[in-house]
């Protein structure tokens, strides 16, 4: 269950831009403290929740509630073990960092999506302001109010969109950006459990191979032992046989 104490170069590259990509993410679902708790959990694999609590400065059980919120989001997973002393079992945690990137995809979509449709209605609708209020109305709230602020008043004014439509784009590219990057990322993590996966299926096959070497090794032992008590009682039936050939 140790964790890796030292990191390549490339590695500490790669925790900052997933620190980057993915810290907004994490902060979404635990608070605050998010980017601290990604930094730490990307040192793994099996980090002990009392480091994390140690450097959170938090007490375990808020420690555990935190990452259970992104265990529940299927970002991280726990083994615990027991401490046969104290009887109390401690967490190891371990970040999913391909589900964390697939839930970001997720997100970024979505986000999308809203900006999308939010560009559609801003542009195929109209609105209406009261310059004084601040409030905007739809086009059928101000023809029902007679175009006139039922707050202050004042009359209602056509809404500029330009502004928010530029906004929307803005966003909309910004989001867009950042979905390069995580599937750039992910494609990377993919290939990587790919070779994991690989790697093990390999292992394995060897294992098999072994496994079927000393069975045959034992059975042709057996065979050996078999073939030696047969032996016995064949070279007795040809002794017996005058007209061996020398
Ligand atoms: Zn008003």
């Amino acid at each position: 269950m140790a964790s890796k104490t030292r990191m390549s170069a490339s590695e500490k590259e790669l925790k900052k831009t997933y620190i980057d990509l993915l810290g907004n993410l994490v902060e979404s679902l635990t608070g605050k403290m998010g980017r601290d708790i990604l930094s730490i959990l990307l040192d793994g694999p099996n980090i002990n929740e009392f480091i994390i609590a140690k450097k959170l400065n938090l007490t375990i059980n808020q420690t555990r509630n935190i990452l259970y919120k992104l265990s529940d989001n299927g970002i991280v997973s726990f083994n615990r073990k027991k401490d046969k002393k104290k009887g109390w079992y401690t967490y190891f945690w371990t970040i999913d960092i391909l589900k964390t990137l697939e839930f970001s995809e997720n997100r970024i979509l979505e986000s999308i999506r809203n900006l999308h449709s939010q560009k559609r209605n801003r542009e195929s609708k109209r609105f209406y302001i009261c310059k004084t209020c601040g409030i905007e109305v739809s086009e059928e709230t101000a023809l029902l109010n007679n175009f006139t602020c039922t707050e202050c008043g004042n009359v209602y004014e056509a809404q500029d969109s330009t502004d928010l439509l530029e906004d929307i784009d803005s966003k909309t590219s910004k989001f867009e950006n950042e979905l390069v990057k995580i599937k750039e990322h992910l494609e990377v993590e993919r290939k990587k459990m790919g070779k994991k996966i690989e790697g093990k299926n390999k292992r394995e096959k060897e294992k098999r191979r072994v496994a079927r070497v000393e069975k045959k090794k034992a059975t042709d032992k057996e065979k050996r032992k078999l073939d030696k008590k047969l032996g016995k009682k064949e070279s007795k039936k040809k002794k017996s046989k005058p007209n061996k050939r020398k």
